[in-house]
């Protein structure tokens, strides 16, 4: 089976079930997928926005 590494980086994608895009989490961009065929070019890769890093982030207080 061939795996799908990122153009840039060659390292490992993962996809996102919801966007159905390509994510490279090095590089952090998303490739999309078009008619079931990836689009590995990064001019057509979309920048993530970090949803997590972006929200705020509750540490507990230390004691
Ligand atoms: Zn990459």
């Amino acid at each position: 089976m061939e795996l799908m590494v990122c153009p840039l980086c060659k390292g490992p994608l993962t996809i996102d079930a919801q966007t159905r895009e390509l994510i490279c989490s090095a590089d952090r961009l998303a490739f999309p997928v078009r008619d079931g065929i990836p689009v590995m070019l990064e001019s057509q890769a979309r920048p993530i926005e970090d949803e997590a890093a972006a929200a705020p982030v509750v540490l507990p207080p230390a004691s």
